[in-house]
């Protein structure tokens, strides 16, 4: 449990997004390290948490360039202070930075996602058709095995003998299979199984 969450701290949004200002790369490897924590549940909140991110920080850059293009002014305090600020740059490289990241990223969870769920749902039809044949080749050998012991029985019913009543003579015979001679009287006798 412990272990768990210092895991998930390790990878969480506060930690990638302030690694990823000094060292992107390990922003890179963490925010893929979520995929391996987290797995399906998050496939697309990663990227899209990063998007939000990365565009936020370009909003004043995109508010600088809408206004000097569009000839307005919001009146926002401190604008001038803000753009002129040395970490102003820096802030909107890296929201550039994590916009394209991010870009990427869902880009290719997207396409790879639909890969494996192809692939997995290629290989779920392939067992279940694996599975239906054996259940079926199963059903074939019960069959097999029951229409056998129905031979069996009959074979075994016919060699038993049974008690037959002559029915010109009044003798009780013993007969082995179903048909048969009276020992008295010679006329044919028939055993017929009681239903
Ligand atoms: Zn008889």
């Amino acid at each position: 449990m412990r272990k768990n969450f210092i895991t998930k701290a390790i990878c969480s949004f506060p930690v990638i997004l302030i690694i990823g200002y000094f060292v992107p790369a390990i922003a890179v490897i963490l925010a893929l390290f979520r995929y391996v924590v987290y797995g399906k549940t998050h496939f697309y909140r990663t990227p899209i948490v990063l998007l939000v991110a990365g565009l936020l920080l370009l909003l004043p850059r995109g508010l600088e360039l809408a206004m000097a293009n569009f000839n307005f002014n919001l009146g926002i305090p401190y604008w001038s202070e803000i753009i002129a600020h040395p970490l102003y740059p820096k802030f909107t490289d890296y929201g550039k930075f994590l916009a394209i990241f991010a870009i990427i990223l869902l880009v290719v969870t997207y396409v790879l996602r639909n890969f494996i769920e192809g692939l997995s749902n290629k290989f779920s039809q392939l067992m279940n058709g694996y599975y239906q044949d054996r259940a079926k080749r199963d059903d074939e050998i019960e069959k097999e095995v029951k229409l056998e012991s129905k031979i069996k029985e009959i074979e075994a019913e016919q060699k038993t003998p049974h008690a037959v009543k002559c029915p010109h003579c009044g003798k009780t015979n013993h007969i082995t299979g179903t048909t048969g001679r009276c020992k008295a009287c010679r006329s044919a006798i028939e055993y017929r199984a009681k239903k």
